[in-house]
């Protein structure tokens, strides 16, 4: 099948998706970042971590971080500081 159609069919049924390249995660393997011992999130799928830079990873994660502050979540910036801070050591930057 088309990744388009299953974008379209991941949209349908409200699952999110990477926010590098818009795949859902209906079909796409995400890349989980782990904040805590037990809490992770994953603003981008496996394929877009790998050829992440340390930009974008700063930009992903802090985009992620806005996106829960809009949906009623309390982020503060100390949060977003660490959880950039996270990604970038685990992707060796
Ligand atoms: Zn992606």
């Amino acid at each position: 099948m088309f990744s388009w159609v299953k974008n379209l069919i991941g949209h349908a049924r409200g699952i999110g998706g990477c926010l590098r390249c818009g795949d859902r995660w209906n079909w796409k393997p995400l890349h989980a970042t782990m904040y805590t011992t037990s809490r992770g999130c994953f603003p981008l799928c496996g394929s877009c971590w790998r050829g992440a830079g340390p930009g974008e990873i700063e930009r992903y994660y802090s985009e992620l971080v806005r996106r829960w502050r809009q949906d009623g979540s309390f982020y503060d910036q100390e949060f977003e500081d660490h959880l950039i801070e996270v990604a970038l050591k685990e992707k060796g930057f």
